[in-house]
């Protein structure tokens, strides 16, 4: 069986404690993900990213697949006052997050939950640098941090929404290729599940130009994309990943 063999004194960050008040923790869960086989295939995938096992504090996974989040589960949960959708079908690994930040900023109950769709590069860059990073930041290697293609020039803001099918557009979330020890191969994507600070970021209608078609079945398109420049509203607490066979 692969997994993450995390040595539990190792992990500097696990006095967090999920409650029911928290609204993702176990009581919604029918089983714990090491059981799961769509859950143990995910954890193969982010094995292979071959990131530092200091970001991850494994006692907060929690998948949401069909059989460990039944469709009788909630889609669409409120937290802090803002509702987001639960990311159905995608595996979620449990991040270290800085029990002080926490504490102080009363992150579990008075931060919403939003999503960030991002690439394998800048996702290792923000758990390495523990925070986001907004185009023009130098980053430690003296690079200045670009401006993806297709973004406003002069607008430089990180952007999150309470609803997964957006984050994980591909515009956001990249795919990469993930052939599994099975052999058999996939399209593999990442989105960092967030706690947001109310108050801190703008609501605006989605960017992808989709007009009125409807991209999330429970969040409207008018309201779909929150953005923001204040970098340090925005703690990612799990990574989610999810395959697609090709
Ligand atoms: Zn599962």
């Amino acid at each position: 069986m692969i997994r993450l063999n995390y040595n539990q004194s190792e992990v500097s960050f696990e006095n967090r404690v999920e409650t029911n008040k928290q609204n993702d923790g176990h009581p919604f869960f029918s089983s714990t993900p090491g059981q799961c086989s769509l859950f143990k295939l995910c954890q193969e995938y982010v094995l292979s990213l071959g990131w530092e096992k200091c970001f991850f504090a494994p006692q907060h996974d929690r998948c949401y697949c069909n059989n460990c989040y039944s469709s009788s589960q909630p889609d669409v949960i409120l937290t802090a006052g803002d509702t987001y959708v639960v990311p159905r079908e995608w595996a979620g690994f449990g991040l270290s997050v800085d029990p002080a930040l926490a504490d102080y900023h009363k992150l579990w109950t008075e931060w919403i939950v939003t999503y960030h769709g991002t690439s394998i590069y800048a996702a290792q860059s923000i758990l390495a640098n523990r925070q986001f990073l907004i185009p023009g930041d130098v980053l430690l290697n003296g690079s200045v941090l670009g401006i993806r293609p297709g973004h406003i020039p002069g607008k430089k803001h990180i952007y999150t929404s309470p609803s997964i099918r957006y984050s994980s557009l591909d515009v956001y979330s990249i795919r990469n290729d993930f052939t599994a020890s099975s052999g058999k191969k996939y399209k593999a994507q990442l989105v960092l599940q967030c706690r947001q600070k109310p108050g801190t970021f703008k609501i605006q209608p989605e960017t992808v130009g989709r007009g009125q078609d409807p991209i999330c079945d429970f969040i409207s398109n008018d309201k779909i994309e929150y953005f923001t420049e204040i970098r340090v509203s925005l703690v990612p607490y799990r990574l989610l990943v999810n395959l697609k066979d090709i």
